[in-house]
């Protein structure tokens, strides 16, 4: 996907503070954070939004999921942490690669 910015964040064509990278799923931080800790995680296959997902992808997302609570922890997240995935323009959703945001720490909206 040529004109996907996740895709030149994967490719190392566009920089991003990175914090976990493996075979199928790369985190950086948020460049305009809404908590203390605000992590984007993102497939290393393009898929445009939870709309695309099919069967092929059951693995990468069972993957995606299960690496969130050790990432939180590494945050230090210990009391816990919020998921957010947007889907689509209706759903706030502005970057169209897949992406879970993973937000904790002070300063998350609702919890003071
Ligand atoms: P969404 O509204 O769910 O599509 O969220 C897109 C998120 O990507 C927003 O929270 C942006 O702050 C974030 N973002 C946009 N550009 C970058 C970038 N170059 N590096 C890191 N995060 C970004
Ligand atoms: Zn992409």
């Amino acid at each position: 996907m040529n004109d996907c910015l996740f895709c030149k964040i994967i490719a190392g064509e566009i920089p991003a503070d990175q914090v976990y990278s493996d075979d199928q799923v790369l985190v950086f931080k948020d460049i305009n954070p809404q908590a203390n800790v605000h992590l984007l995680m993102v497939p290393k296959i393009h898929i445009a939004s939870l709309d695309e997902l099919t069967s092929e992808h059951d693995s990468v997302i069972a993957h995606m999921i299960r690496q969130l609570p050790q990432l939180a922890k590494e945050q230090g997240l210990e009391d816990g942490f919020r998921t957010i995935i947007n889907t689509g323009k209706g759903g706030g959703q502005v970057v169209f690669h897949l992406h879970i945001h993973l937000l904790g720490g002070k300063n998350l909206p609702g919890f003071g």
